[in-house]
């Protein structure tokens, strides 16, 4: 872009205070590397305000940083709650496991710059379609079910049971307003696949041994994003410490720190798939 500037100097000139912010602006722009091109004129407010005009057309010319990517949005779904207690563990009911587990990777998320929404916050009965509703409202990334269990060995990780569905058919299915309800997970099965296999990968860098497995979800199964199911059952190591139990706080916080890992490599695969 070229710029013009009118050098015309008369102190008693009416445009003379709008010529020095114009000099000013002139300055600003040679620092920045623009071409500034001077003019005499006998007409110096016709030339002040094609030049603003100019500089004003041109958008902001000193705050050039790209746009901030899209906010990636997760959502935490905490399983049970109200009415429904789910399992019992020990002392506790698997409702309050799953909410504090939800509250604590929450943060975890929000400190790794993601937005977060989680589809409850305190004891409250829910309904999976609500749940669901709550995910495809939110247009998220990913979607991570909360569950707990006393039996098995370390994280059950759980995707969808639905047959996948091709694209073309998502498309088709894609309008927010008639969402394929019960059977909408079937168009993201594969990325729900693609995901789990990340999650799986960051808790198996933490050591938290991983059962894989597909089941009928009925949260999940109508959600419109990338979304896994965990289960979280006691360590059982080999080692001479013996297992952990759900309420270890250093197995909850490596659990929880690996979920987090796997959403922060999750993000930045989507956003080399969005730059490629
Ligand atoms: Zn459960």
């Amino acid at each position: 872009m070229r710029w013009i500037e009118d050098i015309r100097r008369e102190p008693s000139d009416s445009g003379a205070s709008i010529s020095l912010l114009l000099r000013a602006t002139c300055f600003a722009l040679r620092t920045t590397g623009q071409t500034v091109v001077e003019i005499h004129s006998r007409r110096g407010w016709f030339w002040a305000m094609a030049a603003l005009f100019a500089f004003t057309a041109s958008g902001p010319i000193f705050a050039q940083a790209p746009s901030p990517a899209p906010r990636f949005v997760v959502v935490l779904d905490a399983a049970h709650g109200g009415n429904d207690a789910g399992a019992r563990l020990g002392g506790e009911a698997e409702k309050a496991y799953t909410l504090a587990f939800s509250v604590r990777l929450r943060s975890l998320l929000m400190a790794r710059g993601f937005g977060v929404v989680t589809t409850r916050e305190s004891d409250t009965t829910l309904e999976p379609d609500f749940r669901a509703q709550i995910a495809n409202h939110a247009n998220a990334q990913a979607c991570i079910s909360l569950h707990a269990a006393e039996s098995g060995s370390g994280v059950h990780l759980f995707v969808s049971s639905l047959a996948p569905v091709q694209n073309t058919h998502l498309d088709a299915h894609f309008d927010a307003r008639f969402p394929a309800w019960k059977t909408a997970q079937a168009a993201w099965v594969m990325r729900s696949l693609s995901f789990a296999g990340v999650v799986n990968s960051a808790l198996s860098h933490a050591t938290v041994p991983v059962t894989l497995g597909r089941t009928a979800l009925p949260a999940i199964d109508s959600m419109r994003c990338p979304a896994v199911a965990i289960e979280i059952a006691p360590e059982r190591s080999t080692d001479a410490q013996g297992p952990a139990g759900l309420d270890d706080p250093d197995y909850q916080a490596r659990v929880a720190d690996a979920l987090a890992a796997a959403l922060v490599e999750w993000r930045s695969q989507a956003r080399e798939d969005r730059d490629q």
